[in-house]
């Protein structure tokens, strides 16, 4: 299914197809749906990040009002155990850039300006990274569009995200995000509860409201014209950024979904990436690392010990300690919009 066309100096040498707007002879889901079918036969190290997916072992912990999958991935212990500090960043080869990329790996060329790249250390049946052909700094500044173009391209079926620089993105000086089949995380679920959306407020056609009793503080964000999604969305970051005093974008993960209606937005601001626990010497450390998939309740886990040790207390303390809670959250929703006494629909 090689579609290249175009000749941008951007194409990737391994280009597998590109993508250039909705309505072609195959959309974006079904191009890397191919893409991964292919390349879990010709490229052996995908073959195995896929095959230690099957064999994990998952848990189920309730809390009350939330629940969370924990998934022991001893792969992932790439990503959590990372050092993240900016000069172990800036001496190591960057992992995302065209040039450092696996020999066997391919490429859907997407907008002129990105690669959709199966990962190759998966943590859903299905998991794509989306990075910027360029080596440029992760951030949402004048990316919001393309994220949320990326998640109307994918389609219903599939739930893009965006891990802050400070708040769970591995390669945080490297522009990317990530997309998995929709529904995998609980809180995608979790949040389509009405009765627990508190605070309603408008902007310019959004809707947009938090959660109470999730066990973290989360805002979501709801609309359908772009832009004025868009504009929403960077008012609230500014906002998170103002009560968290952050210098540069705030810490924050972001899950987008798109349906006929429009956008979703799901985001969680954060107060620090990683618990206190995980730089704990000895059996007292917890090495988890939370993200996006983390905050949207999939936690993952690459050693045992730390799979074990997972209680509801326990998840409820980290979520407590790196997120928002609610009433932090209701502050940040009074920054925002217009109070709307008016009906709302999902
Ligand atoms: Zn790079």
């Amino acid at each position: 299914m090689t579609q290249n066309h175009g000749t941008d100096d951007n194409r990737p040498r391994r280009c597998f197809a590109s993508f250039d707007k909705t309505g072609g002879p195959a959309s974006l889901r079904e191009l890397a749906d191919a893409l991964l079918a292919r390349q879990k036969k010709n490229w052996p190290g995908l073959m195995d990040g896929y095959a230690a997916l099957a064999a994990a072992r998952t848990r189920r912990i309730r809390g009350d009002g939330w629940s969370v999958r924990v998934q022991l991935n001893p792969r992932r212990i790439v990503s959590s155990g990372a050092k993240l500090d900016p000069e172990s960043i800036r001496r190591r080869p960057c992992f995302l850039c065209p040039e450092n990329l696996p020999p066997e790996q391919e490429a859907i060329f997407y907008r002129g300006d990105y690669l959709v790249l199966c990962n190759p250390a998966p943590i859903f049946p299905g998991h794509w990274t989306i990075t910027h052909v360029r080596h440029l700094p992760q951030s949402l500044s004048d990316r919001l569009g393309i994220f949320l173009r990326l998640a109307a391209d994918f389609g219903s079926g599939m739930t893009v995200f965006y891990n802050g620089p400070g708040a769970g993105a591995s390669a945080p000086d490297h522009l990317h995000f990530q997309a998995a089949p929709a529904g995998l995380m609980p809180v995608e679920e979790e949040i389509l509860q009405t009765r627990k959306w508190i605070g309603f407020k408008r902007s310019d056609g959004v809707k947009i409201y938090r959660t109470a009793g999730l066990g973290r503080g989360i805002l979501l964000i709801q609309g359908g014209e772009e832009e004025c999604v868009t504009a929403a969305a960077e008012n609230a970051i500014r906002a998170i950024g103002r009560l968290t005093s952050a210098a540069q974008e705030p810490m924050l993960n972001m899950i987008c979904a798109h349906a006929e209606e429009g956008w979703r937005l799901i985001l969680f601001p954060r107060l620090k990436h990683r618990p206190d626990a995980y730089f704990r010497e000895g059996p007292a450390r917890l090495l988890i690392s939370p993200g996006t998939a983390d905050m949207g309740g999939m936690i993952i886990t690459p050693r045992e010990q730390d799979f074990l040790a997972l209680t509801p207390g326990l998840v409820s303390a980290i979520y407590r300690e790196v997120a928002f809670d609610d009433a932090m959250t209701d502050a940040l929703l009074e920054l925002l919009g217009e109070t709307d006494q008016g009906q709302f629909f999902t």
